[in-house]
């Protein structure tokens, strides 16, 4: 008999999940079982969405008594089960290899954050889903399909929201591993910050801004670099200088939970923001995402600037990052090198929500695209016309799950699925 345990809430508690408890499948054939069984099911991972992309009124099932393997082979690896990067991450170094990039946490799962498009920075750096080299779903019969880039299923496999089946395997592209030295900035003007923003997040592998809007003493900038970058220059010569072990993301007073700064280490300690065996961020939060283009990334700061004092009463910080072009039909980052301009805010859904449509009206003209695993209000037209094939992917969708097992409330209100 498949186990079960309380369905809970997520990360951060602003969601609380609508099935009371969650089903805990031992084996495959078990997983097969409750998927044919269930008309309406998704599955629950590590948890760090903010929004119901991940709930149903139907059952939860949590992939974390399924055996776990990591298989790196060549230039790839293969995860099965509920892995996270956390996991993941030691095995690749032990050998050789890495990933191009991590998000600001090793703890998420890596099935769910390629689900959902999760990056880190880096100009030159594409987000977690774009090193998807092949997914393996179960449908609704209880069928493994593998979905590489030779599968016409892929652009919609790779990042697919949980849409096209349950993940039960994701293969990645691997590089040789590499040495990351991060070093933390402030004093930064805003026009200063601003003037050139393609150069400043290109100036070093990964680089993040923190800032709430005005204050120029919270602005910090995060630069995470290889030994193949320049030295640091542009943000010295922009007026930066170093911070001491006082670290502030805005808000955000850390509390000996972020990675080390101002010495060389392997890729993984130091492109997280946040320690694997420490709490990430301040934990009592909601987020928020937007993806606008590169290259109306002045503009869009500023008009996001002009409506700061309407959000500064919610906004914990924010942080500000770049993330190369793919072409996933679902991608925040399809078709264009995009900024991703993030909101930690408080933990109050109600007070979020009401400054929401501020952040998303100023970001209107560039056709932003919302973080899909992070909270937002705009209508499902409107997000759905940011995206050039999203009819592509509700095709694949639909022919993945005829049953329409995998659909929820998230998919039908912003895909229209
Ligand atoms: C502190 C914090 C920091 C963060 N930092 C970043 C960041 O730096 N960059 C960024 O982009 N995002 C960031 N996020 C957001 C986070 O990466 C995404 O929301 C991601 O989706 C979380 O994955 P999860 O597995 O924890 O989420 P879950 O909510 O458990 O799952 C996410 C979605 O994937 C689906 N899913 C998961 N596993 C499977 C599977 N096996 N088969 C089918 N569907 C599946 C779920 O149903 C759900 O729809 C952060 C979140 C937190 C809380």
């Amino acid at each position: 008999m498949t186990h079960t345990r309380p369905s809970g809430t997520n990360w951060s508690g602003n969601h609380r999940y609508r099935a009371a408890e969650t089903l805990l499948p031992a084996d495959l054939d078990e997983l097969a079982d409750a998927i044919r069984s269930a008309d309406a099911l998704r599955v629950q991972a590590t948890r760090h969405t903010f929004n119901d992309v991940g709930d149903t009124d139907g059952a939860l099932i949590s992939l974390e008594q399924l055996p776990v393997r990591i298989e790196v082979s060549g230039d790839r690896v293969r995860v099965e089960g509920l892995v996270t990067f956390a996991q993941l991450a030691p095995v690749l170094e032990a050998e050789g290899r890495a990933l191009h990039n991590l998000g600001s946490l090793p703890h998420i799962s890596v099935a769910g954050a390629t689900a959902t498009g999760t990056h880190g920075s880096g100009s030159a750096n594409g987000n977690l889903s774009s090193a998807v080299t092949a997914v393996e779903t179960m449908d609704a019969t209880g069928t493994v399909h593998r979905i590489d880039p030779t599968h016409p299923w892929f652009p919609a496999a790779a990042l697919g929201l949980g849409a096209l089946g349950v993940v039960t395997a994701v293969e990645l592209r691997t590089v040789p591993t590499y040495t990351v030295t991060a070093q933390a900035y402030t004093g930064v003007a805003w026009e200063d910050l601003t003037a050139d923003p393609r150069r400043l997040f290109a100036s070093a592998h990964s680089v993040s801004v923190f800032t709430t809007w005005g204050d120029p003493a919270h602005d910090l900038v995060w630069i995470k670099a290889t030994d193949a970058d320049a030295e640091p220059g542009y943000v010295r010569d922009i007026g930066g200088v170093e911070v001491g072990a006082d670290l502030h993301l805005g808000r955000i007073r850390t509390v000996g939970n972020t990675t080390e700064r101002g010495t060389p280490g392997p890729w993984h300690t130091r492109l997280p923001h946040f320690r694997a065996e420490a709490l990430p961020s301040d934990g009592d939060e909601i987020q928020s995402e937007y993806f606008v283009p590169l290259d109306a990334a002045a503009e869009a700061l500023a008009a996001v600037r002009a409506v700061a004092s309407t959000i500064d009463p919610v906004l914990l910080v924010s942080e500000l990052r770049t993330v190369a072009a793919d072409d996933l039909w679902l991608s925040p980052a399809s078709g264009r090198d995009v900024l991703a301009i993030h909101f930690t805010w408080r933990n109050d859904n109600a007070g979020v929500a009401a400054v929401l449509p501020a952040v998303e009206d100023a970001l209107a003209p560039f056709a932003a695209r919302p973080h899909w695993g992070k909270a937002f209000t705009m209508p499902g037209e409107t997000v759905r016309a940011t995206l050039a094939h999203v009819d592509d992917f509700v095709a694949v969708a639909r022919a993945a799950d005829a049953r329409g097992v995998f659909r929820n409330a998230f998919l039908g209100r912003t895909l229209g699925l």
